[in-house]
């Protein structure tokens, strides 16, 4: 047949509208993106039929319709999906920035959805009926928690730097040793958001060794604030020498200089307690008598997304006049779930377990070789094409925090003899909820210590549509 007889017969865009599947399709999806869908793949097919070199030897049967449907359906579907939305996490990193960092409570849902779906009292005194501060939430738990004078919120701890360094060093010098010079995932640069701030870095000591005189020597009439930056996400070994906090406070006293700490990871228990290694937490920070810290609420606090400063009331106050406040201010379903998470904090003997990322990075091997165990199990029973050993490895905390921590884990190692395990990767990453795995010596790893047990029914499924 000729091409332009087939073209002839492709179906119209009004046909595939009436077919029974599209017409289902249409009861959830709205028209304009299923139309969309339709035009798309008819011409698809059109340009593929015109591009061929020959008169092809074929008609438009009722199978190329069936097929275009189902590509219709299947796009359609996809398209109305959320980009944004829910994975499973196999990898082992616990704070993986590009998975999202921090894990919410499961208990503070409703404290989180009844702010976000209701009005709520944002920023009225309920006491008064005047207006009141968004800020004051979580002012007196922060207080509470951190032992420090005073609190602010802002949108991150790159935000919370910023804010910190524009008000209180604006034009001034800050002295900062060489070996803190900081970049962290996401270019935030220690030394380029200083310059934003419009404060003036002076570099003092050398990559490994910083001495007190370092310091002293560097102060100057313009000196503004000698700044402390947690070198989260690594760690110089070896020959170093760094000054410890109370020293750099002492100066601070002597000199009428102020210390400004950027914690980065804002640990607020002794991880020390668990095994793990010691992490600065804010508590030491303020009573070494730092005078402002600042971390986020993302990271090893296991809330949302926030930067956190703590410290002088003087300085605070300065800050909330500063218009930066106003343009990095957090929004009401970030400040309900910090406040919602700090609150679990108050039980010390508890937040351990309450705490999605406190949980995980402190669950022993024992726990997770049950859990792992349990998998097995499940994905030996789908009777599919693979081998499954379990097998140790070590996890990774993430999220730029405890660098060096290798944490004992258990893991699944998995290959299959029909499908590659790049193959296999792809397949589980691109399925309904993506599973985010890693390729090691040729086998698929999934770490079970960041699977939670509701995932386990969601991952076999997984294994047995890409087997089917
Ligand atoms: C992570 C980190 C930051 C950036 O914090 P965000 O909350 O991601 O903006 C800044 N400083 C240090 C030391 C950090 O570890």
């Amino acid at each position: 047949m000729n091409k332009g007889m087939i073209l002839s017969k492709l179906p119209s865009v009004e046909e595939i509208l009436n077919q029974e599947e599209i017409l289902k399709l249409l009861k959830t999806i709205p028209r304009s993106v299923v139309l969309d869908k339709i035009r798309f793949y008819i011409n698809d097919y059109r340009c593929s039929i015109l591009s061929m070199k020959e008169d092809p030897q074929f008609e438009i049967s009722q199978f190329i319709k069936e097929e275009l449907i189902q590509s219709i359906v299947e796009a359609s579907i996809d398209y109305m999906q959320m980009n944004l939305r829910e994975v499973i996490n196999a990898t082992g990193v616990v704070l993986h920035t590009n998975l999202g960092r921090a894990l919410l409570s499961d208990e503070i849902k409703n404290e989180v959805w009844s702010v976000a779906s209701g009005y709520s009292t944002l920023e009225i005194n309920i006491n008064t009926g005047k207006r009141g501060s968004r800020y004051s939430h979580v002012v007196e738990i922060l207080k509470r928690i951190t032992g420090a004078e005073d609190a602010l919120v802002v949108n991150n701890n790159a935000a919370a730097v910023l804010l910190v360094l524009g008000t209180m060093t604006k034009n001034k010098e800050v002295i900062i040793s060489r070996g803190e010079l900081v970049e962290i995932g996401g270019s935030f640069r220690v030394p380029e958001v200083m310059s934003q701030s419009g404060a003036r870095l002076i570099e003092i000591g050398t990559t490994n060794k910083t001495h007190l005189w370092d310091y002293q020597n560097a102060v100057s009439e313009n000196t503004g604030a000698f700044l402390k930056v947690h070198t989260s996400n690594y760690r110089i070994l070896g020959f170093t020498k760094v000054v410890a906090l109370k020293e750099l406070v002492a100066l601070g006293k002597k000199t009428e200089i102020p210390v400004i700490e950027d914690l980065g990871s804002g640990v607020l228990i002794d991880l020390q307690k668990y095994g793990l290694t010691y992490e600065p937490t804010v508590q030491d920070s303020v009573r070494a008598g730092v005078d402002v810290i600042t971390f986020s609420g993302d990271k090893l606090l296991g809330g949302p997304q926030a930067g956190i400063i703590v410290g002088r009331k003087k300085y605070i106050e300065e800050m909330k006049k500063n218009p930066l406040t106003r343009a990095l201010r957090i929004d009401k379903l970030t400040m309900a779930a910090l406040e919602a998470t700090l609150k679990l904090y108050l039980d010390e003997a508890s937040v351990v377990n309450r705490i999605p990322t406190l949980r995980m990075i402190t669950e022993g091997k024992t726990s997770i070789e049950e859990r792992a165990k349990e998998l097995h199990s499940r994905l030996l029973a789908l009777k599919i094409d693979i081998d499954i050993a379990i097998k140790d490895d070590y996890s990774q905390v993430g999220g730029g925090s405890l660098p060096l921590e290798e944490l004992p884990t258990k893991v699944l190692a998995i290959k299959s003899r029909k499908i590659s395990s790049a193959g296999l990767e792809e397949k589980l990453r691109r399925g309904k909820i993506p599973i985010i795995t890693r390729i090691q010596e040729d086998q698929i790893i999934l770490d079970l210590r960041t699977i939670k047990e509701r995932d386990y029914i969601i991952i076999c499924e997984a294994f047995r549509a890409s087997f089917s």
